[in-house]
């Protein structure tokens, strides 16, 4: 195999002096995607954090195609392409679509800001259709999609995406593989944190998993894949959960239309409102393992 594009060699990092991840190997090459799956807690995020330079490294060293990256600040991070799109987006509430795009277009340093917006609008015609609208405004899966957006008109070459797929309905989520599954050919190489595993293993060719701060598991997607237990998720806890009721609403609906939804539900089932949402938070609460069962 070709020299890793990524490769982060016995990192240790974590918040203040205490460490919470602990001597990581990981690599990413040319054209791969790559999962990084664990329970909660496990260090993934503080991982991608490392990784783009949000975090000091306090030991090991990570490099961009053969070249340091230690002690580099985040920008330069991002200037030599390793672009973080964030756990829960990240999204300026009360910019629209077009300045966010525009601003990380200027940020990029693109000589053709507009050139590099329209190429967005074309890989997600939905955020043109949105482009005047307040980020916050948007539904779940659209400011995923700002968030993807935002991060590919960097020009990355590694792009880390952190829970894409929180919160959102099925469709989206099947939507949103789709278009990582793309991204190596337009020459962007994926290091992946999910939480629907089998999502991410189909899309992978290689897989890391982390427990509690270290590498447990270093290998192909596919074998890990074919790991029922694994997959089942008994042992990351509550990583296999599916897309829920909740989410579809969450993503499909904002605002007056998602009280509509649940009205519309109430209505059909002969319940209060309260009580469906209630419902469905209860669900969504068991579905994370962190219901009681009282
Ligand atoms: P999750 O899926 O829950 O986000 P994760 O694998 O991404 O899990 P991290 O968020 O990296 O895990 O957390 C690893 C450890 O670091 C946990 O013990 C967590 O409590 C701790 N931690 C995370 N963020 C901070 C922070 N900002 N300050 C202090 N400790 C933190």
């Amino acid at each position: 195999m070709s020299a890793p594009l990524l490769q982060a060699r016995g990192i240790r990092t974590g918040y203040g002096r205490l460490p919470v991840v602990f001597d990581i190997d990981l690599e990413v090459h040319e054209g791969e995607i790559v999962a990084l799956l664990g329970a909660n807690g496990a260090g993934k995020t503080t991982t991608l954090r490392a990784l783009s330079g949000m975090l000091p490294l306090l030991a090991g060293d990570i490099e961009l195609d053969g070249k340091s990256l230690k002690g580099r600040p985040p920008e330069k991070i991002t200037h030599a392409g390793i672009v973080h799109v964030p756990q829960g987006r990240g999204i300026f509430p009360n910019l629209r679509v077009e300045e966010t795009l525009r601003l990380a277009a200027a940020l990029s340093g693109t000589k053709r800001p507009d050139t590099a917006v329209d190429a967005m609008y074309g890989v997600f015609p939905r955020l043109h259709e949105r482009r005047t609208q307040l980020a916050g405004t948007l539904s779940g899966g659209e400011q995923q999609m700002l968030a993807i957006a935002r991060g590919l008109i960097m020009q990355p070459r590694v792009l880390l995406i952190d829970e894409m797929s929180q919160g959102l309905a099925p469709a989206i989520v099947d939507g949103l593989f789709e278009l990582v599954r793309s991204l190596p050919e337009q020459g962007v190489s994926v290091l992946i944190v999910e939480q629907f595993v089998t999502h991410a293993l189909d899309v992978a060719s290689r897989a890391y998993v982390l427990e509690k701060g270290e590498v447990a598991y270093a290998g192909s997607a596919a074998e890990l894949s074919s790991d029922e237990e694994f997959v089942r998720g008994s042992y990351l806890g509550d990583t296999t959960a599916e897309p829920d009721d909740l989410a579809d609403l969450q993503d499909e609906e904002t605002g007056d239309e998602l009280l509509r939804a649940i009205e519309e539900r109430a209505a059909a089932e002969g319940r209060d409102a309260t009580e469906v949402v209630m419902g469905l938070l209860r669900e969504a609460l068991t579905a994370n393992g962190k219901g009681g069962t009282s």
